[in-house]
């Protein structure tokens, strides 16, 4: 059964690689979410992973889309997560911490990450993602 299921953080609909069966773990192809497969009935769709500890499930993440898109850190990262991990605590979601609006697309790795603007200006928005490794106390 090969169908396009939706990916439920970055609202993006991806064609599965392998089968899989309910309770297993998928990383979503786009924005490196780490994803639980869930059958009901006929149904399946993927639920972000209910148990997971919120900074793994994170930490996860970011470095899923940093392979994925083979972008890199600097010692901005740390701060960055707690800035995350404060965001989800008080807004519900990991939204980016230097974006002011608690909206999908600001939902990290942001749309605007995800639309190439690493590419374009080398860094994303807060400085999380690089698309060369930063040098000594860059920022
Ligand atoms: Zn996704």
């Amino acid at each position: 059964m090969r169908e396009k299921i939706l990916c439920p953080v970055c609202q993006v609909s991806f064609l599965l690689r392998e089968e899989k069966k309910d309770g297993d773990e998928v990383i979503c192809p786009v924005c490196g979410a780490v994803l639980i497969m869930r059958m009901d009935e006929e149904k399946r769709h993927l639920e972000r992973p209910p148990d997971m500890d919120p900074e793994e499930e994170i930490r996860r993440r970011m470095d899923n889309f940093a392979k994925l898109r083979t972008y890199h850190f600097n010692q901005m990262k740390n701060p960055l997560i707690e800035g995350l991990l404060a965001k989800r605590e008080r807004f519900g979601d990991f939204y980016c911490p230097c974006k002011i609006d608690h909206v999908q697309e600001n939902v990290c790795p942001c749309l605007e990450t995800r639309m190439g603007s690493v590419e374009q200006n080398g860094k994303c928005h807060c400085g999380l993602f690089w698309k060369e490794p930063p040098k000594n106390g860059e920022k």
